[in-house]
C-alpha cells in the first residue's frame, strides 16, 4: 500500500467517524436540537406567562358599558330629553331645597339614594317619593363596590332595597354604584338579577362646593339630547351644595328655551322604576 492511499484511507475513516458521531448526538438530543431553530412549547409557555391574555384582564367602564349595554347606561337615546339625578340623599340639610327648586320648575328628577340615610330619615325619603321623583339604589354605606366582595356587593344593594320598599312600596330597578366604579361580576350580577346600572355623562362636580356660575356652566357646556346629568342632594361633613341648588332654576329654563324635556330615568331609558 502505498503512502497517498494510506493517507486516504485514514481520511476517509476519520471522515466516517466523525459523520458517525455526529447522527449519535442528533438522535441522542433530537430536542435540543430542534429548539434551537424553532419555537418550541417550552418558548411559547414562557411567553404566556409574560404576557396576561386579553380575556383574563378585568374590563373598564367603557368596556363593560360596551359589553353590556342593555344593562350598563350613561346616557339615554338621541332624543330632546334630559334626565337629571341627584345623588347621596336623603340629607336633611339640602334634599328639601332641591325637592323645591324643582317643584317650582315643575321639573321630575331621579334620585339615587344612600341605605343608611334612609333609614336615618325615612321622612325625607318619603317626601321625594311624595313629590313624583323616582328613587333609584346608590347603595347602603355609599361603598366602592370594586372593592368589595360578591355577598358585601349584594348586600349593600338588598339592604338598602329593603329599606326603600318599606318605605316608598317598591324595590328600585335603577342602581347607581358610588363613584360609579364596579366590576364585570357585579355587572353580570345586575344583569341576572334585573337591575339596571345608570351612570351618567354630564358631570356637575358640584360636590366639589362650585359657586352656582360654575355648576351651571358644567351642565350646560356638556348637556344634549338624551344627556344624564349627575348632581348631589346631599354630602358629607362640611359639604356645600348650595351651588347646585341656585344653579337648578337657570339650568332648567335655559335647557327648556333650547326645547328639551326633563323626564325620570325610567322615561329617559325606557324602562320600569321597579325590578
Ligand atoms: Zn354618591
Amino acid at each position: 500500500m502505498s503512502r497517498s492511499t494510506k493517507r486516504r484511507m485514514i481520511a476517509a475513516l476519520t471522515c466516517a467517524f466523525m459523520t458517525a458521531l455526529f447522527c449519535c448526538i442528533l438522535c441522542l438530543f433530537p430536542d435540543t436540537s430542534k429548539a434551537f431553530h424553532t419555537k418550541g412549547p417550552l418558548t411559547e409557555d414562557t411567553d404566556s406567562l409574560d404576557t396576561t391574555p386579553a380575556s383574563a384582564k378585568p374590563l373598564n367602564l367603557g368596556e363593560l358599558r360596551r359589553k353590556y349595554s342593555e344593562t350598563f347606561k350613561f346616557r339615554g337615546p338621541e332624543v330632546k330629553q334630559i334626565a337629571l339625578t341627584f345623588d347621596d340623599v336623603p340629607d336633611p340639610r339640602f334634599t328639601p331645597q332641591v325637592l323645591a327648586a324643582l317643584r317650582k320648575e315643575g321639573v321630575k328628577a331621579t334620585f339615587f339614594v344612600v341605605g343608611h340615610r334612609a333609614k336615618k330619615h325615612p321622612e325625607l325619603l318619603r317626601a321625594i317619593h311624595r313629590d313624583g321623583h323616582i328613587i333609584g339604589n346608590h347603595s347602603f354605606s355609599h361603598a366602592l363596590f370594586k372593592n368589595r366582595s360578591r355577598s358585601q356587593f349584594q348586600n349593600e344593594i338588598l339592604r338598602t332595597e329593603n329599606i326603600i320598599a318599606n318605605l316608598v312600596g317598591y324595590r328600585p330597578k335603577l342602581i347607581r354604584p358610588p363613584y360609579g366604579e364596579i366590576n364585570e361580576e357585579q355587572v353580570k350580577w345586575a344583569k341576572k338579577s334585573g337591575y339596571i346600572i345608570v351612570n351618567w355623562n354630564v358631570d356637575s362636580l358640584d360636590w366639589k362646593g362650585l359657586d352656582s356660575e360654575k355648576v351651571k356652566q358644567n351642565v350646560l357646556k356638556a348637556a344634549g339630547p338624551g344627556s344624564i346629568v349627575l348632581q348631589h342632594a346631599g354630602g358629607g361633613t362640611g359639604s356645600d351644595l348650595s351651588g347646585t341648588i341656585q344653579a337648578l332654576p337657570e339650568i332648567i329654563q335655559t335647557l327648556k328655551a333650547k326645547g328639551y324635556h326633563f323626564v325620570t330615568l325610567p322615561e329617559l331609558l325606557q324602562t320600569k322604576k321597579y325590578k
